[in-house]
């Protein structure tokens, strides 16, 4: 050690020993970042070639800065040809050892290929040592040579593997500072092995180069060398930072939902993935082409590539010519060192979609398709705006309401009422025209709006089509029902002059429509206004007439008319409103049964008669009459039971009236409701007979007990011989099945003597006695009282 301590402080100049230690401290650091960077970079070879160019150099400057320090005191130089070899063979063994180190795959490469660069610096060494003439002789220490070159191989190693080592930061320093270990403590331990013995015969050759002049080449070239080789590396480590840097950028673009255009004025010099399969467009094609062949609107483009750095909604055309809705924003960016326009692309397609989807639940019904109220309050609106009101054209306003649709409801279930309220609608769709419009306004009912008409009775033809086209549509039903549908029409600008009123009009005109059979149109008339007013106070007043108590029963006698006994009595209902007075049964009836309040009343009228003739001393029969609706229920025959049951009526004293034209809605239900009463005990009477339908399979085919003949028939069965021959026929018919027929009306003595001629089993009319209460026959129903009644006893 301590020869090596005398060694540089007294044999070397120590100023020229710090700057040797300085160029081999640069020339480290320089040369362990270029390892990494040859390690890290693609073109390798050249790195590598760079790396050992460097660090050959570094040991070769400092081996030769350190001997221009060392002063023997005697005529020295060097030889020219080895000072030069001495430099490549530092080159080359680095170079090996630095391409193992950083390329072979076994363990420790990095240690071996350390272990070569140390060997590197042995070389150099003596071969620059060979190149130094002296006069004198040169003798050496094998224990320090030996030392020297397992320092600088070892520590060579150990550099190596630190510069190479994963957590860089922290290593560069160490690494730089064991590879100047390596080299200088290489050289200074081999220059302590050095003995010089002066010997003047020994001459330093003419053509040596003098030490002075060669150190200073040697300090300009090496840092030359060095100074370019750490400016490349700065300038190659930014590159690949920078090209990292963008590539990172790419796959972040690329990345983005949304599509991204740099311009370069019109033209596109890049384009994300996403603008390119939002515009159908190859990658490859898109730089070169111009914006304007995507964005068509110029006005538009000027503006977005100039300054506007404001969102706005436009379309896009894409290379298959499509129209895709977007959103744009542009932004100046720095691109390449050049400033662009940077156009950010979003595809509005699916908001659209959802945003038009919104809109059409918003505005149609769900069920049908069609229109809803909204939508159909807002085209009437904008049609009245746009018809002429000086009667150049005339809007038609039709109101639908199909008939008897909740008992399609309640018969089959609701998904066939679904079934043909999308059988009507499409039925009705079918026979409009392009301005017309067919909405649903909820439940069963819809409207038909019909511009553009030249006549108000155009609408008539249409009104008859959509009749006849659920007539037909009837043809293809499954559940085999008839769909029918009641039709008010109001004219625009003849009945009214706004929506509110046309509507209210066409409605008046669909509640005549109903109350005029049904399954027919009506146009509106003033008059209608009033009558429509007056049915709806009725019905408000009719669902309060139950509780407060204003209805009653009246009882009209039925009589043999062989004996002239009275058989039985007819409940009949009568109503006192307070507002108007005594209200006919013909009157509030069809409203009862229109809103359905006649199963109440029905009811009511029932247990009321059932209680009242179990009250009788005689047996005598109470006949009820019945509504399509009642029998229609689905609980009938129980309430009849119950009532039989509550009042204690035998169940053959009860006679229940039914009309044909109830029957025949639904023959199969009505028929099964008439068996079940029948099997309870009670009497079934054919009503009205003749005012109906008539048919004889209908008299066969249910089980009935009488026939009675509608009044109309009897009105002046003496004199008329139509009507005579009719009824002779029922009675013929009535005898013919074995069923007794009774006649209804007798108001003539002359009427009543024609049917007993004729045979009529039974009679009841204003002539045989008025319907009263019942305390005006108290005589006939009480024990003891004659049953026979004088007028037919006169005869
Ligand atoms: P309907 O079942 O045919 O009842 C007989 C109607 O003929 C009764 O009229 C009765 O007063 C009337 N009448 C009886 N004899 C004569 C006569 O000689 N000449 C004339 N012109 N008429 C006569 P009303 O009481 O006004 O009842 C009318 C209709 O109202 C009834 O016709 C029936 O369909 C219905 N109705 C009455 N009460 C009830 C009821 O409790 N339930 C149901 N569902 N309908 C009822
Ligand atoms: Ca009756
Ligand atoms: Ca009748």
């Amino acid at each position: 050690m301590l020869t090596v301590y005398n060694c540089i402080v007294n044999e070397h100049d120590v100023r020229l020993v710090f700057l040797a230690a300085a160029i081999c401290i640069f020339s480290c650091l320089t040369a362990v970042d270029l390892l990494r960077h040859a390690r890290n970079s693609i073109h390798r070879p050249v790195w590598l070639f760079v790396s050992a160019a460097s660090c050959g150099f570094g040991i070769w400057a400092t081996h030769f800065i350190a001997m221009m320090a060392f002063a023997p005191g005697l005529p020295s130089g060097y030889n020219g040809t080895l000072t030069v070899l001495s430099l490549l063979i530092a080159i080359a063994l680095t170079g090996i050892g630095a391409r193992l180190a950083i390329s072979a795959k076994w363990p420790n490469a990095d240690l071996a290929g350390g272990a070569l660069i140390g060997t590197g610096i042995a070389a150099m060494h003596f071969t620059g040592m060979a190149a130094f003439e002296v006069e004198g002789r040169i003798s050496w220490d094998p224990a320090f040579l030996a030392a020297a070159i397992g320092i600088g191989v070892i520590l060579a190693a150990f550099a190596t593997r630190l510069a190479l080592s994963k957590a860089e930061d922290k290593t560069r320093h160490a690494a730089a500072g064991l590879l100047v270990l390596a080299i200088c403590g290489h050289h200074f331990v081999a220059m302590s092995a050095v003995s010089i013995m002066p010997d003047a015969s020994v001459a330093v050759s003419a053509s040596a180069i003098p030490a002075n002049f060669l150190a200073v080449i040697v300090a300009l070239v090496s840092t030359l060398i060095l100074v370019a080789s750490s400016i490349a590396l700065t300038i190659d480590s930014r590159n690949q930072r920078n090209k990292f840097e963008l590539q990172r950028m790419y796959k972040l673009v690329n990345a983005a939902v949304e599509g991204l255009v740099i311009c370069d004025g019109e033209t596109i010099v890049t384009a994300n993935e996403s603008f390119c399969t939002l515009t159908s467009a190859e990658d490859s094609n898109l730089a070169g082409l111009s914006i304007a062949t995507f964005l068509l609107d110029a006005r538009l483009r000027s503006k977005l590539l100039s300054d506007q750095n404001e969102l706005v909604e436009t379309e896009i055309t894409d290379r298959n010519g499509e129209i895709i809705p977007v959103e744009l924003i542009a932004h100046t960016i720095d691109f390449n060192g050049k400033w662009h326009r940077a156009l950010a692309v979003r595809d509005l397609r699916s908001r659209k979609e959802a945003e038009a989807h919104i809109n059409y639940l918003a505005h149609h019904d769900a069920l049908t398709g069609l229109p809803n109220r909204r939508n159909f309050n807002a085209r009437l609106d904008q049609l009245i705006a746009a018809t002429d009101s000086n009667g150049e054209t005339y809007l038609a306003l039709f109101c639908l309401d199909l008939d008897r649709f909740k008992e399609v409801n309640d018969l089959f279930g609701h998904a066939a009422g679904d079934d043909i309220l999308r059988r009507v609608s499409g039925a009705i769709s079918r026979l409009l025209g392009m301005d017309d419009m067919l909405a649903r306004l909820g439940g069963d009912e819809f409207a038909v709006i019909v511009p553009g008409l030249v006549t108000p009775t155009a609408a008539s033809r249409l009104a008859d089509k959509i009749l006849e086209a659920l007539q037909s549509e009837n043809l293809n039903s499954p559940i085999g029902f008839l769909i029918s549908t009641s039709i008010g029409i109001a004219i625009f600008p003849v009945d009214a002059n706004d929506r509110e009123t046309l509507l209210n009009q066409a409605d008046t005109a669909l509640y005549q429509a109903k109350a005029e059979g049904r399954n027919t149109y009506r146009f509106f008339e003033a008059k209608m206004g009033a009558e429509a007013r007056e049915r709806r106070m009725i019905e408000h007043d009719l669902r309060n007439a139950l509780p407060r108590n204003e209805l009653r029963l009246v009882y009209q006698p039925q009589m043999r008319m062989d004996t002239g006994a009275v058989t039985g009595f007819e409940a009949l209902m009568r109503w006192h409103n307070p507002r108007q007075g005594d209200i006919s049964p013909t009157i509030f009836i069809p409203i009862a049964e229109e809103s359905g309040v006649i199963l109440q009343l029905g009811e009511w009228a029932l247990n009321e008669a059932c209680r009242e003739a179990a009250s009788w001393d005689k047996p005598l029969s109470v006949a009820v009459n019945v509504s399509a609706v009642q029998l229609y229920s689905h609980d009938f025959p129980q309430r009849v039971h119950s009532a039989l049951l509550k009042t204690g009526l035998p169940s053959n004293r009860l006679e229940l009236e039914i009309t044909e034209t109830s029957l025949i809605k639904d023959t199969n239900r009505a028929l099964t409701t008439l068996r079940q009463l029948k099997a309870l005990g009670v009497r079934i009477a054919m009503d009205d007979f003749g005012t109906g339908y008539s048919s004889l399979s209908n008299v066969r085919a249910f089980p009935f007990d009488m026939i009675k003949i509608d009044r109309s028939f009897i009105k002046s069965v003496d004199k008329n011989e139509q009507a005579a021959a009719i009824v002779k026929a029922v009675l013929g018919l009535g005898r013919g099945l074995g069923m007794p027929v009774l006649a209804e009306g007798i108001e003539t003595p002359d009427e009543l003597e024609f049917l007993m001629g004729e045979s009529c089993a039974a009679g009841q009319g204003f002539y045989l006695g008025m319907p009263g209460p019942i305390e005006d026959f108290r005589h006939l129903i009480s024990d003891g009282a004659p049953v026979e009644d004088k007028k037919l006893i006169a005869l």
